[in-house]
């Protein structure tokens, strides 16, 4: 059970930031499900950040759960698998929410898959040791890291193996594994926790071996006392400290979970690395575990299907290329009042366009919001009220910003900063004018990289 939050509980925490409703309960008690294998898969050959992978199949080729069927030479990428046993088709396009137009690879079932008890053993139970790791060694660890196709499961979708390379110039003393999972609504991170605590365990001891950190935090928001209780049970005598972050919108974005958990701020234009820390998704941690110890690529990832317009809210294990329409339908449908299908949370997801489109490897939720949610009044003038720039975690006036952008006065843009905008979009969730401010600055953003 996930409570409410509490607010400023006297605990370390980050400046700004905002208490939208939680909304956890409506998915927080529902034990992950493995997905019923779909019909077909639509594999995007780009999920990360980074060059988009090119398709190493040929229509008609069959392929086994976990084989190769994109790659890329380029240093920053992430190769993809195949997610269900089956036929490979002809590579196809896809539009992805973010808008994003890729190359993808349709693969039609065959009838033998897995059955569900056993998926879910493999991903969640049996032995992830956290003692005798020394036997991994560092850059073996890497190189598993790299070749399973990891990426930032938390939605940021960098590929991991990049965050693990020696630098001597930044030495890593500490690797902050992040369990905020502060989006409203979302509770797939939770489940993990709460199912899997000793995988999750297991890869955030690998992966401070690969990076030479030699501490390890697990941050998780104080709305989560089961989560916080299985992970410290599972942790005793392994060294990692489980800390509690006081529950506010955007804990879990990297840098404040740095501030709040660490006490060091990471500057503007600065990364994690200048301070001596590598972050990494509890979701990121649990693949690496069996990456590592079961030499098995990134082929599924855990889905909250949740929000008022969804008849059962659910935790789905899904492969890969599964369709948002085959995630919903596995949950009962939507309801009659349905308004909007997002990709993630309310705060910073996507608007799903077409339940077509496949989920990818960052798909932490589909959040399905009703009438009710999305009504908004009309946009007013400005009334100097100074809510936006208290509610801004990253110290910013986001009124000039919008307002430059709204202009194209892109000097301006960067007089107030706007590169350093994380899109948390606590300013418009504050703002008494409903002036859509973290959407006049996510289209000034990309208009002026067009210009
Ligand atoms: S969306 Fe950008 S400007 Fe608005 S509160 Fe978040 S970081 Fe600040
Ligand atoms: S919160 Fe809205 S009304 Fe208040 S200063 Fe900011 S933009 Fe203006």
């Amino acid at each position: 059970m996930v409570t409410t939050d509490t607010g400023n509980s006297g605990k370390r925490n980050f400046a700004g930031g905002v208490h939208p409703s939680g909304h956890k309960g409506l998915a927080a008690d529902s034990i992950i499900e493995v997905l019923p294998t779909p019909a077909t898969v639509t594999i995007p050959m780009s999920h990360h950040i980074g060059a988009p992978c090119e398709a190493l199949t040929k229509p008609k080729q069959e392929l086994a759960i976990g084989e190769l069927i994109g790659s890329s030479k380029a240093f920053i990428s992430a190769p993809i698998h195949a997610s269900v046993n089956g036929v490979a088709g002809m590579v196809c396009s896809v539009t992805l929410p973010t808008g994003k137009r890729v190359k993808a690879v349709p693969v039609k079932a065959a009838e033998n898959q897995p059955d569900a008890r056993e998926v879910y053993n493999d991903f969640f139970k049996g032995d992830y040791p956290t003692s005798g790791l020394e036997q991994y060694v560092p850059e073996a660890i890497t190189e598993a890291v790299k070749s399973a196709g990891i990426t930032g499961m938390g939605g940021a979708t960098f590929p991991t193996f990049v965050k693990f390379l020696k630098n001597e110039k930044k030495p890593i003393d500490t690797l902050l594994v992040n369990g905020c999972e502060c989006e409203p609504y979302l509770t797939s991170d939770y489940r993990l926790m709460v199912e899997a605590p000793l995988a999750v365990l297991c890869g955030a001891l690998l992966a401070a071996r690969a990076c030479g950190a030699r501490n390890i935090v697990i941050a998780i928001e104080d709305n989560k006392p089961l989560a916080i209780d299985a992970m410290r049970r599972a942790a005793k005598s392994t060294g990692i400290t489980i800390m509690e972050l006081p529950t506010k919108y955007p804990q879990g974005s990297e840098k404040q979970t740095i501030l709040s958990a660490l006490g060091r701020r990471v500057p503007g234009g600065a990364l994690p690395l200048d301070v001596g820390v590598v972050v990494i998704n509890v979701g990121t941690a649990s693949t690496i575990a069996r990456a590592v110890t079961r030499g098995k690529p990134l082929t599924h990832r855990i889905v909250s299907v949740t929000g008022d317009g969804i008849k059962h809210p659910k935790n789905i294990l899904a492969p890969i290329g599964a369709s948002y329409a085959d995630l919903i339908e596995h949950c009962g449908g939507l309801t009659d009042d349905t308004a909007r299908v997002v990709s993630g949370g309310p705060m910073m997801g996507f608007t799903v366009g077409d339940l077509t489109s496949p989920i990818t490897k960052g798909t932490s939720g589909i959040t399905v919001l009703v009438q009710q949610d999305v009504e908004a009044p009309p946009e007013t003038n400005c009334v100097r009220c100074g809510k936006c720039v208290d509610a801004c975690p990253m110290n910013l006036v986001p009124t000039r910003i919008a307002l430059a952008s709204r202009y194209r006065q892109w000097e301006l843009t960067d007089t107030y900063h706007i590169s350093s905008c994380i899109e948390c979009g606590c300013c418009s969730y504050v703002c008494p004018a409903n002036i859509p401010l973290v959407q006049l600055i996510k289209t000034g953003k990309a208009l002026k990289t067009k210009k």
